[in-house]
């Protein structure tokens, strides 16, 4: 058995000394066994952080955009020279499979490789002669230091959709990652340090709701960038909103994937499949109902049941598993409890994923193969509830518009696919649906780093989604600055509104 490891918060450029009075235990998801732990910060833990991040604003807010640039550029070297490193770190605590773990280090990557433009994303406007010999120029400045709380699910990528554009545009980071996966943070704060990120600019804050009330409370954090669930999200953003902060919270999800008659229906049970069990469901952009629309509802799911039977599941560290265990044993078995659940509300258990056969054997490790419950209807608790596991469901639809009204009702709006071979009926999807990404023939369409990440309805708590020039936006604030250089000309009293002349 491997040694037991020891996480602790990164603050002011260097690992925290004290000692935690609280400390939370990391598992190791494949075999059950407790890893290590890592400290949970107290409120004076988050007053040192914080203070950090303060003290390092002014310097860093006056560093160059060249320089600024340049740590970016060597900050995303870094990131690809130990690509590798970072996906098995995050595959011992997370569980995904080591290949998936690389994806959301690419995912994440991408935004570094956005923000390494900020000099020209940072651009204001210039308006000569609004008045005569008056100019009008906006400028964008950082707002100052910025919180980031993040889910387990990706403990990488989450994170990167925030801190390289919040530090690209100047602010100062404090980050609260999921205390499920806190290792790849860390790793990542050292990977800044190295590329010469001075200190304080990123900071890491472990722990749990007192770390984060810490954070929503302190008049020193000027924004809250938060991605998680949706009682989390809808609570974090009415509590900073109302302390004064800015706020974006992205929240849970409930993506449909519709399945038109006239689909590639091999197309679309490969991409169910790969969109329903990837990460083991844990993902906040997979497909957790398919929406087959009559008569293709059976072959569509023998389709399914073909390639279901095919999938490995084992350790996220063998090259053969396709499909890792769950992040924790008590969300395997609230997942689990789906299935007799909705059997007994009147679902069809078509394929039952519990007992899988595990590569190289299940252990205690906390796992739950690919499960598909059939007939499902909108009453039951499998189509109302996030599960976020490895649990499909699938619903049978008469037709392209009880389908779509079923999934525009929904109060989740996150992502959604439809899969069709008419134009015109893909069109209509992405123009009529309730949902913030939409895919046509991709399952999981999940924006590049220059477009915008974020969800609709419940799924996003705010008006500014992730990355991109939202990103940039909601990471800075623009001054308008009307100047007037002294001419002969000028003087003589007026008390009218100023207008342009
Ligand atoms: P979570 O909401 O339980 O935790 C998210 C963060 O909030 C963690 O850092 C956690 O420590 C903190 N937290 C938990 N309870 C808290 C409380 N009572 N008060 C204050 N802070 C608290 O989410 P999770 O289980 O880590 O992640 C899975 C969820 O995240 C799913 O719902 C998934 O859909 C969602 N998610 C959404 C997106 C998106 O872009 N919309 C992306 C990834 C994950």
């Amino acid at each position: 058995m491997s040694e037991s490891k020891h996480v602790t918060h990164w603050i002011g450029g260097k690992p925290w000394d004290g000692e935690a009075a609280r400390r939370g235990d990391i598992y190791e998801p494949a075999s059950g066994r407790v890893a290590g732990t890592v400290d949970f910060a107290a409120q004076d833990d988050v007053d040192a952080a914080v203070a950090a991040a303060k003290a390092a604003f002014p310097g860093w807010r006056d560093t160059s955009l060249s320089k600024r640039a340049r740590i970016l550029f060597r900050f995303r070297e870094l990131m690809e020279e130990h690509r590798d490193e970072l996906a098995r770190l995050i595959s011992s605590e997370h569980g995904k499979v080591v290949s998936d773990a690389a994806g959301e280090v690419a995912r994440g990557l991408e935004v570094v490789e956005f923000a390494c433009g900020i000099p020209h994303l940072l651009k204001g406007g210039f308006s000569e002669n609004v008045s005569t010999r008056v100019d009008a120029y906006s400028i964008l400045q950082p707002v100052g230091v910025a919180a980031g709380i993040t889910p387990f699910n990706f403990p990488a990528m989450v994170p990167m959709w925030m801190f390289p554009v919040a530090i690209a545009c100047g602010n100062t980071f404090v980050l609260k990652p999921s205390e499920k996966d806190p290792s790849a943070s860390v790793r990542l704060a050292e990977l800044w340090s190295e590329a010469g990120l001075p200190d304080g600019v990123f900071n890491v804050l472990h722990g749990d709701k007192a770390a984060v009330d810490g954070l929503l409370h302190h008049p020193d954090v000027k924004a809250v960038s938060f991605v998680g669930s949706t009682p989390i999200a809808r609570y974090i953003y009415e509590t900073a909103a109302g302390n004064g902060k800015r706020v974006q919270a992205l929240g849970g999800a409930k993506n449909h994937m519709l399945v038109l008659p006239d689909a590639d229906l091999d197309l679309a049970a490969d991409a169910a499949v790969s969109a329903g069990f990837g990460s083991a469901g844990e993902r906040c952009m997979a497909i957790s109902v398919v929406v087959a629309v009559d008569p293709v509802g059976d072959e569509l799911m023998a389709k399914i049941r073909e390639r279901v039977a095919k999938l490995k599941v084992g350790p996220g560290d063998d090259a053969e598993s396709e499909m890792g265990p769950l992040v924790t044993r008590a969300h395997r078995d609230k997942v689990e409890s789906y299935l007799d659940g909705s059997a007994a509300q009147g679902a069809t258990l078509a394929i039952d994923g519990r007992d899988p056969d595990v590569l190289g054997g299940a252990g205690d490790g906390f796992w739950l193969g690919p499960s598909v419950l059939d007939h499902v209807t909108p009453e039951m608790d499998a189509y109302k509830d996030e599960i976020f596991g490895p649990v499909l469901s699938v619903v049978r639809s008469g037709s392209y518009a009880e389908a779509m009204e079923l999934i525009s009702a929904n109060p989740y709006g996150n992502g959604t696919a439809i899969f069709t071979n008419d134009g015109g009926a893909a069109r209509r999807f992405q123009n009529e649906v309730e949902v913030g990404m939409v895919g046509v023939n991709v399952p999981i369409p999940v924006p590049m780093a220059y477009y915008s990440f974020g969800g609709w309805k419940d799924s996003l708590f705010g008006d500014s989604h992730a990355h991109g020039m939202e990103g940039v936006h909601f990471y800075t604030r623009t001054k308008a600055v009307t100047a007037r250089w002294l001419d002969p000309s000028h003087g003589g009293v007026n008390l009218g509104f100023p207008t342009s002349g």
